[in-house]
Order: structure tokens, then sequence, then C-alpha cells
């Protein structure tokens, strides 16, 4: 097979001109320079002349790099002293080419003392020289290089030959720059520079598939109270901090490492090589640090915390999305505790994230087909050993996941507005259950019994929940009186103007209402006290060893004196030991729920342990 048409050697300037036209046509960044030296071979070949070479200026360095030379030279050095020239300290003839407007032809006879310093450098005694500046929107970007050993002139037709030539030259480096800086733009953030959720990603597919197989650790970096800075410093100066983050983050890991912006406050951390947790705990902490000190922004210094999710995949097995989510929820996880913390996300939170989205999928179905039901809890007279009333308790059965945890599913509610349908479903049920018992078993259920429902947060502040809770009662030929509303502190402090407005209607409707798990929130006595509640249940965490540690035993003290003082009532919960509830008895809580006396029991299991009560020996006051 002979050779095809573009390995003939051009006869004349116009095939040569076209040659080089079409070896340029589809070079992109990663072909520049083969191409650049098929060019340069054509040119060298065609011209006779000895060596070529094709240089861009960096202006941003003031420098200018070679792209390619023909023919190659053997042996190159390490830095190549040829690779970047300074404009600054090159020799002239490079300086010269800065700027160079027009073809710069240098011969044998024009400059005695540039041929010493070329027979010096190089051994060669003459040297034609001829440097042909590419040139692109009215200024100089690089230069185009041809080297004869000995002199040679260069005539018009071919003068004009290199013009056009460099000025395809040119316009291939115009369209290369422009093709980088969009491909610059679509993989970094526009804030910081640094990149994005799209060069991340391709980044950490490239890193799981690329040897040795075994562990690759991420950091999911948020900034704590961010909303709160932008709020308070305003757009511009909360970018300026944003910038200030990015560069605290981007000094305290490894320079191999990608730090990159997925938008907000929201950092992502790619370790280089194989990293194990213990790897990315240790970087985790140097951000931390790094975050220590206060960030000054105009007159104001401002400190913001970060928390950490770290997440650490196998490769080559795992899968991107799966871990950067993990890492996502390992900092939700970490938010959750507060701020300022490290978290690693473990297996165990990768099955509650694959319950939370099945729990998503099929809730509402499960209110309506009856794989939800109400258990009940007995609320007990500790004195009498007798019921009092009970404590509506979620459970549901998923039909794959099996039995699925109330805080996990209520929890899972809020976040997807199922909340309110679900506890409207609850009050309910519940209220329909306790007519419906003290209707037939008037014997075992009396007027004095009473009904607590949980209810979540959104509920509470829902602008209609009193008429609603109203409006179930009188379905159910009920009064205020048989129902307890149980929240929790967080809930009733947390918007406590609309909380406090909702509690006295409900109060008006004769509702009792009970704080949840107390103890364990942050309300103040003060905040207690301007509230219409009438009931405090002990946290169980307070309750289970209670007589066992010192500790539990001076907090449900101060709790029982505190509700002593405020005339409020008292409920103790998880009581799972006699000793725990004598001990209550002792200081003088009278009520109490725990696995003692009964586990929450499906409505007839309810009736059976009130008609019966299961609880061996009553506890008595000592
Ligand atoms: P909670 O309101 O504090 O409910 C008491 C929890 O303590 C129940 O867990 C109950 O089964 C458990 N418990 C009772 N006695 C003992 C004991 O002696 N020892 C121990 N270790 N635990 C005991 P459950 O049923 O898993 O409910 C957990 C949480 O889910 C509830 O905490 C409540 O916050 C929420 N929840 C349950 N049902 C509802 C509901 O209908 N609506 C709302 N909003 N939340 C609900
Ligand atoms: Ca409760
Ligand atoms: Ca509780």
């Amino acid at each position: 097979m002979g050779p095809t048409k573009s390995e003939i050697a051009p006869t004349n300037l116009d095939e040569l001109v076209t040659r080089v036209a079409t070896t340029l046509m589809g070079v992109d960044s990663t072909t520049l320079r083969t191409a650049a030296e098929a060019v340069l071979r054509v040119l060298v070949e065609y011209f006779e002349v000895d060596l070529s070479f094709l240089r861009f200026h960096d202006t941003a360095r003031r420098a200018t790099v070679l792209v390619a030379e023909w023919p190659p030279r053997e042996v190159v050095p390490d830095p190549d002293p040829l690779g970047v020239i300074s404009f600054e300290s090159a020799d002239p003839a490079f300086a010269a080419s800065e700027h160079l407007a027009d073809i710069l032809i240098i011969r044998p006879s024009d400059s005695a003392a540039y041929q010493e310093r070329v027979k010096e450098g190089s051994g060669v005694e003459e040297t034609s020289v001829a440097t042909v500046p590419l040139r692109s929107g009215g200024s100089t970007t690089g230069t185009l290089g041809f080297i004869k050993y000995g002199d040679r002139g260069w005539n018009a037709d071919e003068t004009r030959a290199l013009r056009t030539i460099a000025t395809l030259i040119a316009q291939m480096q115009a369209r290369l720059l422009a093709e980088d800086q969009l491909r610059h733009i679509a993989h970094h953030d526009e804030l910081t520079g640094l990149p994005n959720r799209r060069a991340l990603l391709a980044h950490l597919q490239a890193t799981l598939t690329s040897p040795p197989p075994g562990p690759r650790a991420l950091l999911f970096i948020d900034v704590d109270r961010l909303k709160a800075t932008n709020d308070f410093l305003g757009h511009d100066a909360g970018d300026r901090f944003i910038i200030a983050v990015a560069e605290r983050i981007r000094s305290a890991v490894g320079v191999g490492d990608m730090v990159a912006r997925l938008g907000g406050d929201e950092f992502v951390v790619a370790l280089a090589g194989l990293a194990d947790e213990a790897q990315a705990a240790t970087v985790a902490a140097r951000v931390q640090r790094a975050m220590a000190e206060p960030i000054r922004l105009g007159g104001q210094s401002l400190r913001r915390t970060v928390s950490v999710g770290i997440a650490v995949a196998q490769a080559p097995t795992a899968e991107v999305g799966v871990w950067l989510r993990s890492a996502d929820q390992a900092v939700l996880t970490a938010k959750d505790h507060g701020g300022n913390e490290v978290v690693t996300f473990t297996s165990e939170m990768r099955v509650r994230e694959e319950v939370r989205v099945a729990v998503e999928m099929s809730l509402l179905s499960a209110i309506r087909d009856g794989t939800l039901a109400i258990h009940y809890q007995p609320v007990v007279d500790l004195r009498t050993g007798t019921a009092t009333g009970v404590e509506a308790l979620l459970r549901w059965y998923h039909p794959t996941l099996g039995p699925v945890s109330p805080e996990l599913f209520v929890g899972v509610a809020e976040a997807t507005n199922l909340a309110g349908e679900l506890g409207r479903w609850v009050l309910d049920g519940a209220c329909r259950q306790l007519a419906a018992w003290r209707r037939e078993r008037p014997d075992v259920i009396g007027g004095n019994f009473t009904m607590a429902v949980n209810i979540s947060p959104v509920q509470l502040l829902a602008v209609d929940f009193v008429d609603t809770v109203a409006e179930v009662l009188a379905r159910h030929g009920l009064t205020g009186r048989d129902l307890v509303l149980e929240v929790t502190e967080h809930a009733v402090v947390g918007d406590a103007d609309a909380a406090s407005a909702t509690l006295r209607g409900l109060r008006r409707l004769g509702v009792c209402v009970a704080i949840d798990d107390f103890g364990t929130g942050y309300s103040s006595l003060a905040q207690l006290k301007a509230l219409p509640v009438m009931i405090l249940k002990i946290d169980r965490g307070f309750v289970q060893d209670l007589g066992r540690t010192a500790e539990d035993l001076s907090i449900v003290r101060s709790i029982v004196g505190l509700a002593q003082s405020f005339g409020l009532d008292l409920i103790a919960e998880g009581v799972e030991t006699e000793l725990a509830a004598e001990t209550l008895l002792g200081m003088g809580c009278t009520t109490a729920q725990g696995y003692l006396f009964s586990r929450p029991l499906p409505a007839e299991g309810l009736l059976n342990w009130v008609s019966a009560p299961a609880a061996p020996a009553v506890p008595s006051p000592r």
C-alpha cells in the first residue's frame, strides 16, 4: 500500500499550508503535542532547516513554554532548561519574542555578538534563525521558530506562507484556550476556584478505579451555623468568608488531596492514595484546628466551627454515589449532635438510611392498609399497682423490614410532611379505643382512666391543632379530661410563642399536657413556669438504673422537688426494677410506666392486663 494523500510530502507552499491546516483541525489539548510535532516535521523537511520549535506564551507567568520541537532531542534533561523560560531571564532572542509583531530573521551576517553566543553554547559556527510570532487579538501569544546551521535566507513567498501557518496555529491555540476555560468553568466553583461537584465525582470515580485496591477516604465538611453568618454579615461578606474557609481547608490538607466545594458551605476532601478511617480522622482534626483561628472580614472577626463526616470506601468495588452520600449522612449526624464534631459513617447508619427510604415510600400506605397499629402501655399508681391510664405508642410491622421503631418512622414522617396525617391517625385511633373500652368494659376502664398520646413538634405548631383535638374528642364522645398530650421539652421551647398559644388552647379544652423526656432538654425553670403544662414525665434514661447510681438519684430528686414546687404531676417512665419503683415512691413520685409493670400491649392485651395486672408484688412505700 502506497502512502496516503496526507503522507505525500507537499510540493509547493499552497500544499504545505493546506497540510498544516488539516493536521491542526481536530486537535485538542491531549493531542496537541503529537499534532504539533507532525506539523514541525513537515515544515523542517519542506524548508530544509535543521530544527523547528513551537512555543506558547504563558502570560500569567510571563514565560514562554515549549509545546513541541522537531527533531526531538535525544536526551531531555529534567527539568528541561528549554521547557519554561521566563521572559525576564531569557536570552535576548527569547526576550524579544514576548511582544514580537512580525517575523524576525537573524542571519550570520546580522549579529556578530549573537553568533558568538550560539557558538559558545553549541559549538556551531554559524546559525540562521527565523522566529514567527503567533498573533491573536492584537497580541503575541507564542512563537514558531526555525534554526538552520549555516546561512539561510527566506524569500517573500516563504515568509508569507510562514505568516499564514502562524495564523493557523494561533487560531488553534485560541480555540484550545477557550476550550480549557470552558472546561475549567464546568469543573470549578466560581466563588472559590475549587473543583466543583462534577469534577469531584469524576475524581472519585478515577480514584476508585485506579490501583491499588484498598481503602479510600473522603471527608464531608460543613460549616456550622453558616446561615446565621450570612444573616449577620450580609451576602458579600458571607462570600468572602466562604473563600477564607476554602483557603483554611486547603492549607490543612496535603497537596495531593482534592478539596472540592459542592455549593453553600459544603466542602469535600478526597484523600490521595490509600487512606483509612484513622488517617481521615487526623486530617479532620487538622481542618478543625485550621478553623479555630478567627477569620477577619473587614472590621469583623468571625469564628465558625465545622462538622466533618468521614466515609471510607473500598476500591475498586465501591460506588461513588453511595460513598459520597455516606459521608453526607455522617456529617448530618455530626450536625445533629450539635456540630463541631467528626463522625465516621458506619454500616448501622447505612441500614438506617435504607429504612428511612423504605419508610418514606410506604408510610402513607401503611396508615391506610392497617400494618400500622397502636399499642398501649399502662400508667401505674405505684401505691396501688392499678392503672390510671395508658400511653398510646405507635407500632409498625413493615412487610420486609419487620418491626420499625417509632422513633425512626416518626422522624421520617416529620421530615416528609406526613407528620400531620400520622398524628391525626394516632389521635383518632387512641380516642376511639378509649371510647370503645369505656362502652364495652366500664367495669375495667373507669371514667378517670386517661389516654396519653404523643404529639410531634410539627403537630403542635400547626395552626389548627386545637380545633383538630376538639373535633376528635367530640367525634368519640370524650372530653378534654380524658386526654393527655405528651410533647417534648424541645418542642415547647423551640418556638415558645406559637407553642404556648396552642397549649393555652388545649388547656381551655381541659386537655392535660405532659412534658415528655423531661430532663434531657434545656428549658429553664422560668420558661416552664410560663407554660400551661401539668405533668412532667421523667426521662427513662434517669429511671432505668435508679437506685444504683448516685447521679441519677440526685437528678430525679431535683426533678421531683421542681414538680412539687410548681404544683406539677410527675410520671416516671422506664421503670424496669423494683429498686427503681421503690426509690421513686420513697421520693414522693407515685406514678410510673415501665417494663416492670408491662410492655406496651395491643388493645386486647391491655384490657386483660388491667383486669388482672401481671405485675407481681406492688412495691410498698418504705
Ligand atoms: P416516649 O414517648 O418516651 O415513649 C416511651 C418509650 O419507652 C416507648 O418506646 C416505650 O416502649 C419505652 N418504654 C416503656 N417502658 C420502658 C422500660 O421500662 N424500659 C425501656 N427501656 N423502655 C421503656 P417506643 O414505643 O419505642 O417509642 C419510642 C418513641 O417514639 C416514644 O418515646 C415517642 O417519642 C415516639 N412515639 C411513639 N409513638 C408515637 C406517636 O404516636 N406519635 C409521636 N409523635 N411519637 C411517638
Ligand atoms: Ca411519650
Ligand atoms: Ca419519654
